[in-house]
């Protein structure tokens, strides 16, 4: 959702005074400019801005959408057309750089169906995906959803996999899935991609995965209070404090 923007027919803000903007040099005017069509209305940004950087750089608030600004939370789904070029575009917003003439419509939410289910009462088998994602037999093997995956994902190799009934394939591939809906929204079968990977994914970790003896012990001392020291003096630590031992700590 976008709020609040500017409505003249092409902005140009680098010519702003005393502006922080995306892409500056030293002298506060970025290199390079191009025109994107943010919902129709062109406008001014830097050439190496996302096309969040540039929705927020053309004046709009994104108030929903975003969400890490990484690459890692799927919030940001976006679609786009280029000039000359008859193909809608898909890609995460903050991740994806603008080109010039780009025409952009940021999407807010995906709504898509997601049946609640009871993992005890499913088998880790194709049976599970009958049960609850029928509609994935109706597949016709176009491959839109792969091409439609910012993460390079074989989106219609996984739906596959599930049709199948291979678990540890489906969870395999759908593993890198950020949830971000463009597959689904592409799908001429009106299949919810990854929810499927996200059904696999949770019959794998509770039928298939093997035991980590590791877990199974950290567990075990949880259970017998063995950290519960370090807790308490956790508990009592300021914000700063916190922040201090989170990045000192030891990680691989
Ligand atoms: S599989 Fe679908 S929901 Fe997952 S990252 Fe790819 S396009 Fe997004
Ligand atoms: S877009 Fe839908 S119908 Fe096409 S391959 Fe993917 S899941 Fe199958």
């Amino acid at each position: 959702m976008l709020m609040g923007a500017n409505s003249v027919k092409v902005m140009d803000k680098s010519k702003e005074k005393g502006k922080k903007k995306i892409g500056d040099t030293a002298r506060n005017v970025p290199e390079e400019m191009v025109t994107v069509y943010i919902m129709g209305k062109g406008y001014r940004v830097p050439a190496e801005a996302t096309i969040m950087g540039a929705i927020e750089y053309a004046g709009y608030q994104i108030k929903r959408g975003a969400g890490c600004r990484e690459g890692f939370c799927g919030a940001c789904g976006t679609v786009y057309k280029l000039p000359g070029d008859y193909k809608i575009h898909t890609g995460l917003a903050c991740t994806t750089l603008v080109q010039d003439g780009m025409l952009l419509a940021q999407l807010p939410f995906i709504p898509n169906e997601k049946p609640a289910y009871d993992i005890d009462s499913l088998l880790p088998d194709v049976t599970a995906f009958q049960k609850v994602y029928p509609e994935i037999f109706r597949c016709v093997a176009c491959n839109t959803c792969t091409k439609a995956c910012p993460q390079d994902l074989q989106v219609m190799d996984y739906i596959q996999t599930a049709m199948r009934g291979d678990i540890e394939k489906t969870m395999d591939l759908s593993f890198d899935c950020v949830s971000c809906g463009l597959c689904a929204i592409r799908c001429p079968a009106e299949i919810v991609q990854f929810n499927v990977g996200i059904l696999a994914k949770r019959l794998y970790g509770k039928y298939l995965a093997p035991e980590s003896p590791e877990l199974g012990q950290r567990l075990k001392e949880m259970k017998d209070k063995k950290y519960n020291t370090e807790y308490m003096e956790m508990k009592g630590m300021s914000y700063e404090d916190l922040k201090t031992l989170y990045y000192d700590r030891d990680s691989e």
